[in-house]
């Protein structure tokens, strides 16, 4: 998208402990210099690793942030973590309905909604994840689906600086498998459709990833679609050699 600066994201998922820490280090290292100022780059590990994380990429471009807040500010939610206490860890980002949340915790619309808008009470972009599973997609009902979740699953007040949309269909996400550009294509246009209605030039300038199988021997194809402005990566986010050569194919 003109005049819109790509974000290059990587979700560690339930992956990482100290000793993977390196890998943060290298990749803090490796997106210095002036293609960093093109392209903005983000590693989401676990929520023990948030703080750790931010002291190694003080002075590197790298941004860190959460795979998941709480859509509340603070209280009884054992085992959850607040937005607030990512801003504390100096996280900049948090995931919001990535689908495995929707399944594995029975994540709805309305609740990643009261995710995001939490994200934002703690001034921290909300990374909103959207897709359709194989059914959906085999009934022709994906882009009703996206619509569905981008409406509900979107506060009023989202803006470009407030919001990241992950367009990830569920069954490209740790399958090796991706949609063709031109369904990509297709996708990321009616989203951006959808956005522009809702919310005007804020919906111009909103960044649209792509996420689900992205790995280096893809990445330049699927960057190359437009409206799509970056990625969000799983797997190939675990290794800096993985997610450095991602990134350099801006
Ligand atoms: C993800 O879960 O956000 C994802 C895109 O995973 P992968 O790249 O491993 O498909």
């Amino acid at each position: 998208t003109p005049n819109v600066r790509p974000l290059v994201a990587g979700n560690w998922k339930m992956n990482g402990t100290r000793a993977s820490l390196d890998q943060i280090k290298a990749m803090a290292e490796g997106v210095k210099g002036p293609l960093s100022e093109k392209v903005e780059t983000l590693i989401c590990p676990p929520a023990t690793l948030l703080y750790v994380a931010t002291a190694l990429c003080d002075d590197s471009p790298l941004a860190i942030g959460a795979q998941d807040c709480h859509q509340n500010a603070s209280g009884a939610h054992t085992g959850d973590i607040s937005a607030e206490m990512i801003a504390d860890c100096f996280g900049t980002y948090v995931i919001v309905g990535h689908s495995e949340r929707r399944t594995d915790h029975a994540e709805t619309d309305h609740l990643v909604r009261a995710k995001a808008e939490a994200a934002y009470a703690s001034e921290l972009t909300a990374i909103v994840c959207i897709g359709e599973t194989a059914d959906e997609r085999k009934a022709g009902q994906t882009l009703d689906i996206l619509k569905r979740q981008l409406s509900a699953s979107l506060p009023d007040v989202a803006t470009a600086e407030n919001t990241v949309i992950a367009y990830e269909p569920v069954w490209a996400i740790g399958t090796g498998l991706t949609p063709t550009t031109t369904d990509v294509e297709e996708a990321h246009a009616f989203m951006r459709a959808e956005l522009v209605k809702r919310f005007g030039a804020e919906g111009q300038k909103m960044r649209i990833l792509y996420g689900g199988s992205v790995k280096p021997s893809n990445a330049k194809e699927l960057m190359g679609v437009a409206n799509v402005d970056g990625a969000l990566i799983g797997g190939a986010s675990l290794k800096a050699s993985d997610f450095l050569a991602i990134y350099r194919v801006y």
